[in-house]
């Protein structure tokens, strides 16, 4: 029996070495984007090449019809879902809450927080056993910003990775009982694309200098955490906020 993960923003950076690693390790998995097809094809091209499955299910989290559609194909294709890793993610240009326009914040509450509950609930309709699923495993991405505030930087997507951080404890209390264990990772400073979407593509370089083990993480070793919360190995974690910042 192969597993099946789906994982949101899959196209790209952290969602992308998850889906690599988790094909390496056998599981078949859905590939989520929302914008970028050619990187999301890339993506699956590693996930084939590691001898696991691929299929690209597109879709904004942030709207629910589409968040349904891509849990609905990801069954309709692999027939089972054992893992979701809430992925997808947004950051916008570096700046005090004061001069934050509105639409900026309702972007990264929408996408960070609205989308990644209603994928959490998606999931939890097709996994818990009391709603006819087999059990299985959600791995959310909240980030060290949920504990640091990112003053100056963007205290809106700090604020909405602390929901992360909130839905995955009420969340895990609610779905254990059957069968569902829910943890979160908590990245650093990460080499990914998301700094120059921030406007800072040199961001994680210069301050992952300044952390304890002295660089930047790579999405590689994010990736590490998620599947191993995927897998059995971690069979009695749940309700778990994991730090993967080089001690930031
Ligand atoms: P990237 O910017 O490299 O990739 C983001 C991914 O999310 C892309 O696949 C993108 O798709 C997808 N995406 C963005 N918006 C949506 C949406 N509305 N619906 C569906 N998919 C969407 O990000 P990272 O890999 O760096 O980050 C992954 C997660 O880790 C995020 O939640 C982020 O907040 C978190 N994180 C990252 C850190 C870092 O330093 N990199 C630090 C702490 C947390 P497309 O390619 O189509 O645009």
């Amino acid at each position: 029996m192969t597993k099946v993960v789906l994982i949101t923003g899959a196209s790209r950076g952290i969602g992308r070495a998850t889906a690599r690693l988790a094909a390496a390790l056998g599981w078949s998995v859905g590939i989520n984007y929302s914008n970028n097809e050619a990187a999301a094809r890339e993506t699956a091209a590693l996930v084939e090449s590691a001898g696991g499955r691929a299929h690209l299910l597109p879709g904004n989290v942030a709207e629910e019809a589409a968040v349904i559609a891509m849990f609905d194909e990801c069954l309709r294709v692999f027939g089972r879902l054992d893992g979701f890793v809430n992925n997808a993610g947004i950051v916008a240009p570096g700046m005090p809450l004061a001069d934050m326009d509105a639409a900026r914040m309702k972007r990264i509450f929408d996408t960070n927080v609205y989308g990644a509950y209603l994928c959490a609930r998606e999931a939890i309709r097709r996994m818990a056993k009391d709603r006819g699923g087999q059990g299985g495993a959600i791995v959310n991405l909240s980030s060290a910003a949920a504990r640091l505030g990112a003053p100056n930087e963007y205290v809106d997507y700090a604020g909405s990775k602390a929901a992360i951080d909130t839905m995955t404890i009420g969340l895990s209390k609610e779905v254990g009982p059957h069968g569902v264990r829910v943890n979160a990772v908590r990245p650093g400073l990460i080499d990914t694309e998301i700094h120059a979407s921030g406007g800072r593509p040199d961001r994680a370089a210069v301050l992952g200098a300044q952390t304890p083990l002295g660089r930047a993480g790579s999405a590689e070793e994010v990736a590490e955490t998620i599947v191993w919360l995927l897998s059995d190995a971690s069979s009695y974690v749940t309700g778990a906020v994991i730090d993967v910042t080089g001690g930031r």
